[in-house]
């Protein structure tokens, strides 16, 4: 197949993009080194990943690097690599299109971003887009891949001005070559071909790639004796030393998580981090040991300071690289960490493990298991011991993972539960933690009380907490959907039991029994009005200042989560809920005379519609037919309006 030349536009989210990037007077433009190293570092990674099982597709390419060529005349700068390469289909996948499963939030920060220049660094580490990078060194950027396996190459170039060509192409060996045709240098700039420049910019942020980095340097070398030119006395006449050109490596390819723990800086972390994690942000913290024992692994493990704005929708890819003896073995080894905990970072270096093993054997890997049991311990400790403030920082970010934990690691669902916070009615906007909550309870008070519902200041200001409130009990506010799942999975700490407070009895009140008898007749009849709406009319124990509020058995779905499945789509059986009246609001006897002289009047019919739609309104639901509630309040008014 030969493919002609073609030209495409770059989708619309890269034009902006580029257009930030070329546009933003940022100074730390050699970064873009750093981005195109760590591709061909991520493309070797691939390449020797997939030699595992294809051994073949190696060849007789066998020694893996990176190398730089610049040209000081023409002014490029050449990245070149012998990795897995791309097909022109993965060029057109890749290498054109950009934060394929962010692209909303990603337009959004960008957005944010426009008028700010200082946040341009921020979104090229967070959202994945190093190629482009070159962009700010770079008027034109050529690109020559061949993948391995493939007898084609690809070619593609652009100028960075919202279209690139493509074509077919011959390369002499596998793997993927990065030409920059560099700006002409303003002022003051670095000259991105002088030797000792890239030099120290490899140092600097490339030094642990653990491939060599290398560049052809210029070298004075003695001549030897037998080539040189001697007089009568055996002394030199012309040169002892000749230019030669020597292939030099700039990295110290050094395996950071190998040293010991203070040997190495919190600078080389984040080099260090950047590099594998793809992350911008310096990672908030870290954990680095060697655990001796029956089973025997390094570990260097970062938790970021950012959460990714894809958290929750991809398989974002990076994760934990897993090594053995510092050879390489994958990269986003999810057997290695549970789900809920996929925004650690790092590597784990296992060297008793076979360097041939598959993604399949590892699921059964005794090894792994008990490396992933240790991590996710050491991680908890890590996380229960961090200080207050990184640890809110951390749980603003990383919270609504944690609690996924709560529901799916059964295991370690009481040492999650030490993780989890919540905001409560008595915490002023603070989160606490529940052993915070039980220190702060009454020695009467023998429930932990929640509530949960979608807008934090409606739940706050929910009538089903009158009670409560007026009680002094702490109530933990819950607003995000994954409470739903929290709750029901943890139904106690610490012995004590968690209550929904708009669910069961609450075992505050009493209720004054003759009293409520008192109202049998009328309850027997709103319950007979409303009977298709709710299951029940009873006397509240909830309610103190309202006149009425819904509530669900123990067991029932609760408003929220019925509001949550039907919002995805589902279908949920009809919860019908309770009707709660508060007796001792002076309305409720009142309707109740009425009832009595002549339970027959149209209005008692208007009244028990509106008691339902006042607790509806009071949880923040909607109600049924709003044009025959206004009727009723307006009717209502004019009645009780008199000047
Ligand atoms: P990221 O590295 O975070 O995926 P980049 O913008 O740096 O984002 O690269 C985009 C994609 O282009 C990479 O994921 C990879 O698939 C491809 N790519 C870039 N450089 C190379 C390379 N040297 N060899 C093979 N593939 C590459
Ligand atoms: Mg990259």
């Amino acid at each position: 197949m030969v493919v002609k030349k073609e030209t495409h536009q770059f989708k619309t989210e890269v034009q902006q993009m580029l257009k930030l990037i070329i546009n933003s007077m940022y100074s730390n433009k050699e970064i873009f080194l750093r981005e195109l190293i760590s591709n061909s570092s991520d493309a070797i990674d691939k390449l020797s990943f997939e030699a595992q099982t294809s051994p073949d597709i190696i060849g007789d390419d066998t020694e893996f690097k990176i190398k730089i060529i610049p040209d000081g005349i023409k002014q490029t700068l050449e990245v070149s690599d012998n990795g897995i390469g791309m097909t022109y289909d993965e060029v057109m996948e890749n290498i054109g299109t950009i934060a394929k499963s962010g692209t909303g939030a990603f337009l959004e920060a960008l957005e944010a971003a426009q008028n700010n220049d200082t946040l341009a660094p921020e979104l090229i580490g967070r959202f994945g887009i190093g190629f482009y990078s070159a962009f700010m060194a770079a008027d034109k950027i050529i690109l020559i891949t061949r993948r391995a396996g493939s007898e084609t190459a690809t070619k593609w170039e652009s100028h960075g001005d919202g279209s690139y060509t493509i074509e077919e192409t011959s390369k002499e060996s596998r793997g993927t070559s990065i030409i920059l045709e560099l700006k002409k240098q303003e002022k003051g700039e670095k000259d991105f071909t002088d030797e000792w420049t890239i030099k120290s910019i490899v140092k600097q942020h490339s030094d642990f790639v653990h491939y060599p980095i290398v560049m052809d340097v210029e070298k004075d070398e003695p001549i030897p004796k037998e080539e040189q030119v001697l007089d009568k006395e055996g002394k030199p006449v012309g040169e002892t030393t000749k230019k030669v050109i020597r292939e030099e490596t700039l990295n110290s390819m050094q395996a950071i998580w190998t040293k010991a723990k203070d040997e190495v800086s919190d600078k080389e972390h984040e080099e260090f981090y950047q590099h594998i994690s793809h992350d911008w942000n310096p990672p908030l913290t870290r954990l680095h040991m060697k655990f001796e024992g029956a089973t025997e692994y390094t570990a260097l493990l970062y938790i970021p300071s950012k959460a990714p704005f894809d958290m929750f929708h991809t398989e974002s890819g990076h994760g934990i690289h897993l090594y053995s003896r510092r050879v390489f073995i994958m990269d986003n080894c999810k057997e290695l960490i549970p789900e809920y905990l996929r925004f650690v970072k790092g590597v784990v270096d296992a060297p008793d493990l076979d360097l041939n093993v598959s993604r399949e054997i590892l699921q059964q890997n005794n090894l792994i298991r008990n490396i992933r049991r240790n991590l996710v311990k050491k991680i908890f400790e890590l996380l229960k011991n961090m200080e207050k403030d990184d640890y809110e920082k951390f749980y603003e970010e990383f919270g609504q993972l944690i609690k996924v934990g709560i529901h799916t690691d059964i295991e370690n669902r009481n040492k999650i539960s030490e993780l989890i916070r919540y905001k409560t009615t008595k915490s002023e906007g603070k989160l606490i933690s529940l052993k915070e909550y039980v220190e702060n309870m009454d020695k009467e008070q023998e429930n932990i009380y929640y509530i949960t519902g979608d807008n934090l200041s409606a739940i706050m200001n929910s009538p089903h907490l009158e009670q409560l409130k007026a009680k002094d009990i702490e109530v933990l506010l819950m607003s995000d959907p994954i409470d739903e799942w929290v709750v029901q999975s943890l139904t106690e700490y610490d012995g004590k039991q968690l209550k929904s407070a708009e669910k069961g009895d609450l075992d505050l009140e009493k209720i004054d029994e003759k009293k409520q008898d008192e109202y049998t007749d009328l309850f027997n009849f709103i319950k007979i009005e409303l009977q298709d709406k709710i299951k029940e009319v009873k006397a509240s124990t909830r309610l103190k200042d309202s006149v009425a509020c819904l509530s669900g058995d123990t067991y029932d779905m609760s408003a929220y989560m019925e509001k949550i499945i039907k919002s995805s789509g589902q279908k949920t059986p009809d919860v019908k809920r309770v009707l709660e009246l508060n007796i001792d609001h002076p309305v409720m006897s009142q309707v109740k005379a009425l009832f009595e002289k002549d339970p027959s009047v149209p209005v008692m019919k208007e009244y028990c519609n509106l008691f339902l739609d006042i607790a509806l309104i009071s949880e923040g639901g909607k109600v049924e037919n709003p044009a025959r509630f206004s009727k009723t309040i307006g009717e209502l008014m004019s009645k009780a309006i008199t000047v």
